[in-house]
């Protein structure tokens, strides 16, 4: 990454915050309509970020084309359990889970972005925002005062540009993970083959990802009963082998799932990805929801910067809140149905998936990208998921 220039002035015309998949992803495609982007990260270029690096079809078919990236392993059998018991390994149709470590990912987006002609500033954080006129004022942590037609915050699950916008959250989830180094034998216990665990805490699952010599396994559930959620995380580690004294990583970071009533815009600014709070109710699956709102984002900033007066300007972020809703929306309430059904019934989905063969197809379908989660939940399973449960909304809420 080149070193960031002393403090400019001018106007840029689209500043994006945060290098993760949305943020880079909103950059490249706001450079690529000619737009003089800024994409501005705290951390230093390439970052760790607490993620199984788990690549499901919709985010493999998000990605730019011919994007290099390390694919460390591709999962095409899932054992599925019920807290530990149950255990049941289904085969997928064709390979589909891609495993990556997110500061690879990460870094070539950005460097795609860069590619595409936007200029990049690592180690430098936003820390307020404010508009007034059509422009958008933007200062940073090393004293820069930054000029832009748009921003889009893309900058995470503990977003400052969200608590700007004023993004609101249907479902606040807490998930710890570990990257644990493995011997050739356990290696090869896990290659092509992931784990999921239904666990013990209402709506919570374990699980495991190989990497080759790593593994990554941890679990998620609701926020507030943090230590709770550790005990699950230190037993389900040991019941798989894999709890150690020193992982590589051990670390904890926010999931939050939108309420669908909740702004995506504030005037020329926009949020995507994990700080607008698109997230899937049920596996927490957050990258091919960064990589599309990412995209639609850098799109809309460009025809903010393209608006010939505020009535133009309001209709590009109203367009963007549309398409949003209209496409990841739908799947999040399809998504907050199953998590429904499965916070109250887990038993009940561990069993349709592993001995019902058109579920695990369905289930296997959504994985690979061959359909939606909204094209998973067919109409009688939908009205059988909302008798059989009660809103999601107020799970963990923020
Ligand atoms: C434990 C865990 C496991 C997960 N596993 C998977 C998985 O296997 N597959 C999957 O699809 N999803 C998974 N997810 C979800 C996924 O990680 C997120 O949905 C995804 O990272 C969202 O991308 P993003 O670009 O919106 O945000 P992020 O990737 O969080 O990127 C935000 C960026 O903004 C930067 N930033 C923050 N504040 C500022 C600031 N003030 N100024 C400048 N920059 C800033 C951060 O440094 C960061 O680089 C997992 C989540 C967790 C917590």
């Amino acid at each position: 990454m080149p070193a960031p220039p002393a403090p400019t002035t001018g106007t840029w015309d689209v500043i994006v915050v945060g290098a993760g998949p949305a943020g880079a992803t909103a950059a490249r495609v706001a450079a690529e309509h000619g737009c003089r982007t800024l994409l501005l990260e705290r951390a230093a270029i390439p970052r760790y970020k607490t993620c199984g690096g788990g690549l499901i079809g919709a985010a493999l078919a998000a990605l730019p084309p011919g994007l290099p990236l390390n694919v460390y392993d591709t999962a095409g059998r899932f054992t599925f359990s019920l807290n530990g018991r149950s255990r049941r390994t289904l085969v997928s149709r064709s390979p589909t889970i891609a495993m990556v470590y997110r500061s690879e990912l990460d870094a070539a987006l950005t460097e795609a972005a860069a590619a595409a002609g936007a200029e990049v500033w690592d180690s430098i954080a936003l820390t307020t925002l404010q508009q007034q006129d059509g422009t958008v004022t933007v200062k940073t942590g090393r004293g820069d005062t930054l000029l832009a037609r748009a921003v889009v915050g893309a900058d995470g699950s503990a977003s400052r540009v969200a608590r700007y916008v004023g993004v609101r959250c249907a479902q606040v989830d807490l998930a710890l993970e570990a990257e644990v180094p493995v011997d050739a034998r356990t290696a090869e216990r896990w290659r092509g083959r992931l784990l999921m665990e239904w666990g013990p805490l209402p709506g919570s699952f374990g699980w495991v990802f190989p990497k080759g010599d790593v593994c990554t396994a941890g679990v998620v559930a609701a926020r507030g009963n943090p230590t709770a959620l550790r005990a699950y995380k230190d037993d389900f580690l040991e019941r798989q082998g894999l709890l150690v004294p020193r992982p590589l990583r051990d670390t904890g970071h926010l999931t939050r799932c939108r309420h669908p009533d909740s702004p995506l815009a504030r005037g020329r600014v926009l949020v995507a990805g994990d700080a607008a709070a698109l997230v899937d109710h049920w596996s927490r699956e957050g990258i091919s929801y960064a990589l599309r709102s990412g995209g639609f984002a850098g799109h809309a900033a460009a025809r903010l910067v393209t608006s010939a007066d505020e009535a133009q300007a309001r209709l590009a972020t109203e367009r963007y809140g549309q398409q949003v809703d209209n496409v990841l929306g739908a799947e999040m309430r399809a998504s907050g149905t199953l998590m429904n059904l499965f916070a109250h019934h887990p038993g009940l989905v561990h069993t349709a998936l592993t001995r019902l063969p058109p579920a695990w197809r369905r289930l296997d379908a959504y994985i690979a990208g061959r359909t939606s989660v909204a094209g998973i939940m067919t109409p009688p399973l939908a009205r059988a998921a909302a008798l059989a449960s009660r809103p999601t909304t107020g799970r963990g809420k923020a």
